[in-house]
């Protein structure tokens, strides 16, 4: 996960997939050290100048294929920063991204479905 600039209730939300309730290790979902050992992006937050180059060398370092997953509409829109002079703009006009997962923030359940999709592990779309 990067964060590019989150109010951090996004970041809140994420971290709630680790926890007993959630527990997204026994779907094979869990956070790596290094984007080397990474197959997915997870962007919150709305990107900032700051934070481009660094969210760019986390692309580029993890190996592919890969996927981008951004969380929350800060990423997706820029959210109620949008406009703002330090707000690059969406997290898709910096990288390709696969899914875009809505809220202020997502809720957990939001997050495993995009993490989910992004694999093509996702049991809505077999249903779509
Ligand atoms: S999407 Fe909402 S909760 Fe998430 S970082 Fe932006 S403002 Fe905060």
């Amino acid at each position: 996960m990067v964060d590019v600039g989150s109010c951090n209730s996004c970041n809140l939300e994420v971290l709630a997939l680790a926890n007993p309730f959630y527990d997204t290790t026994r779907l094979g979902v869990f956070f790596t050290n290094s984007p080397r050992h990474a197959d997915v992006l997870l962007v919150v937050g709305v990107p900032t100048a700051e934070m481009r180059e660094p969210l760019l060398r986390a692309f580029e370092a993890i190996p592919g294929p890969k996927a981008v997953v951004a969380a929350g509409v800060c990423p997706i829109s820029g959210g109620v920063f949008a406009g703002n002079p330090g707000v690059l703009g969406p997290v898709g006009d910096i990288l390709p991204v696969d899914v875009f997962i809505p809220g202020c923030p997502p809720t957990p359940v939001n997050l495993i479905d995009g993490l989910l999709r992004a694999a093509g592990r996702s049991r809505s779309e077999e249903d779509a």
